[in-house]
């Protein structure tokens, strides 16, 4: 199903804010900065990238929005790693699974959740330690 982007960016942030451990009490956006979410400043990026992929492995999505998605982020440093990531900080890092989903969804694309290991059954909010970005 074709979706404009601001669609997809609608449904994708009523399911991700929401869950957002950087939400505020009254359900806004906490961070100092809201331009500087990741997950939505970088949203066409990361809609390019979820939908290119053709896979049922999780990790083919993590590769895509490393290529597509950090390569241009200015939280990534030049060697390649993220202080944000690793503070767990990055909205798109923590709950890729879950908009990986949410775009798929929205897009009538089914997604298995190979690659997920232990995880693949239960409520999942974010991929294992070694299958991040
Ligand atoms: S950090 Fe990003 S995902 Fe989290 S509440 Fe803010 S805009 Fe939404
Ligand atoms: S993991 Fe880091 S470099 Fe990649 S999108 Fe998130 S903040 Fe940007």
């Amino acid at each position: 199903m074709d979706r404009s982007l601001s669609e997809l960016e609608a449904i994708v942030r009523n399911k991700i804010c929401k869950v957002c451990t950087s939400r505020d009490v009254n359900g806004e956006c906490g961070l100092e900065d809201p331009t500087t979410c990741a997950l939505f400043g970088l949203f066409p990026q990361v809609a390019r990238a979820v939908q290119r992929v053709k896979s049922d492995d999780i990790r083919d999505y993590i590769d895509a929005i490393r290529e597509d998605v950090c390569s241009v982020c200015a939280q990534r440093a030049a060697d390649g790693s993220c202080e944000t990531r690793e503070q767990v900080q990055c909205a798109l890092d923590a709950y890729l699974l879950l908009v990986v989903e949410a775009i798929e969804e929205a897009t009538l694309k089914k997604f298995y959740r190979k690659g997920l290991g232990a995880m693949g059954g239960g409520p999942l909010v974010h991929p294992r330690r070694e299958a991040r970005l």
